[in-house]
């Protein structure tokens, strides 16, 4: 396998119903095998994503769609040149794991549509999320039509012809369908070929201070290690925006829970940035794109165990204000997601629970109006306003996706 230091420059997300194959394309396409950040996801509701990066490339002096390619030697011999680094997002395909999925869609740039041909259009999460990406605004898709090796070329038109039908008047009706087999490893480059196409890098502004989703949180230091020979703790996650780098001061938000005097109080927390590491490397600054880890002189008792994890990490008195209650906007679904109900009005005094970038919280409504509410959290969150949020609601024994709100001033 390549071993890029380059840091990635965009993040795809890969969506669509369990077991369609966005794990084994994600594997196709890297090497990696995304499933083993999956197996934390049972720890507990923050969020674990799983992130691969691998650098497409292409042949020289060969026809598109044929010089695409993740491999450092062609099939004539020639070496391959790099395109361009990518860092794919392997959402959860379940239901009950939405929350993390629209977590992860807030650092996403793009995405890529698994529908297996096996099966009708659309499964229940093949429509969710797609419904998902449409609230927000995630509209560079490109849909792979997998599992080509197990269906005839009737059935495989037929699908296909489903598929186009679905996405009408969608976020994605004008996104290109490609046929592939992920185990197979069949039709990957037209597939690398219609991302460079449909999902550019974004634009991002090189002065526009750092804002770091928080996604986990270490101690990366042996039991037992005494307090002279003790690494800082480390957290992980991706930069929205601006950069980051060695020396650098930074401050986390909300921060720790302090007592004083009977009463707590979150206050957040300064430290300076000692290492980093991005695509393999540690470079000595790094910018949006993939998964980042950051060195910290954070006392790693602090950082144990993802507790910094849903924190927002940025230059010190630059962050969004912490809060214990905000008011949003609310776009109800027309279905809860999973079941068959209509979605009632969100009502005074009931839990929800809601996920906003990487952080996800409990809320009690304390007013609710058409359209939009007032909630005052348990814990609360560092959030900018304007910032999506995406809106569960117990049901039954599960909490299921309702809608999305918008944060307010
Ligand atoms: P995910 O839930 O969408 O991540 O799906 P996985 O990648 O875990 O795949 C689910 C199952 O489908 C696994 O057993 C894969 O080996 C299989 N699978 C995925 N892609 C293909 C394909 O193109 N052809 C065939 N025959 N099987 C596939
Ligand atoms: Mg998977």
């Amino acid at each position: 396998m390549t071993q890029e230091t380059t840091q990635p420059e965009v993040n795809i997300g890969l969506v669509g119903h369990v077991d369609h194959g966005k794990t084994t394309l994600v594997e196709a396409l890297s090497g990696s095998w995304t499933d083993q950040h999956s197996e934390e996801m049972k720890r507990g509701i923050s969020i674990r994503l799983g992130y691969a990066d691998t650098t497409f490339r292409q042949c020289p002096g060969v026809e598109e769609p044929d010089c695409y390619t993740v491999d450092e030697e062609c099939p004539d011999g020639e070496a391959s040149e790099p395109l361009r680094t990518v860092s794919f997002v392997d959402a959860p395909g379940h239901e009950t794991l939405m929350a993390t999925m629209l977590a992860g869609a807030s650092l996403m740039d793009g995405a890529v549509l698994v529908v297996s041909a096996t099966e009708d259009v659309p499964q229940a999460q093949t429509e969710e999320h797609l419904m998902a990406l449409d609230i927000i605004g995630i509209d560079n898709i490109v849909i792979a039509q997998n599992k080509l090796d197990l269906v005839d070329r009737e059935r495989a038109m037929e699908n296909y012809e489903q598929i186009q039908e679905f996405v009408e008047g969608t976020v994605a009706e004008d996104a290109p369908i490609v046929p592939i087999s992920a185990q197979q490893e069949t039709n990957l480059d037209v597939l690398i070929g219609a991302i460079e196409e449909t999902i550019p890098t974004p634009d991002r502004s090189d002065d526009d201070t750092a804002e770091m989703f928080v996604a986990r949180s270490f101690d990366i230091n042996r039991p037992g290690t005494t307090w002279d020979g003790l690494t800082g703790g480390v957290i992980g996650g991706s930069l929205v925006s601006g950069e980051l780098s060695v020396d650098d001061e930074i401050e986390l938000r909300p921060g720790r829970e302090v007592e004083e005097g009977g009463q707590t109080e979150w206050q957040p927390l300064t430290t300076t940035v000692r290492s980093l590491q991005a695509g393999n490397g540690s470079p000595d600054s790094v910018g949006p794109g993939g998964l980042i880890g950051v060195g910290t002189g954070l006392d790693p008792s602090l950082t144990k165990g993802d507790s910094l994890g849903g924190q927002v990490a940025g230059e010190p008195g630059t962050l969004p204000p912490t809060r214990n209650d905000f008011e949003m906007e609310v776009e109800l679904l027309d279905r809860v997601v999973g079941e068959n109900d209509e979605v009632e009005a969100i009502s005074t005094g009931e839990p929800l629970m809601l996920t906003v970038g990487t952080a996800t919280t409990v809320g009690a409504v304390t007013s609710a109006r058409d359209g939009e509410c007032e909630v005052n959290l348990k814990r609360p969150v560092c959030a900018r306003d304007g910032a999506t949020i995406a809106i569960n609601r117990r049901v039954g024994a599960r909490w299921r996706l309702i809608g999305i709100g918008t944060l307010r001033a």
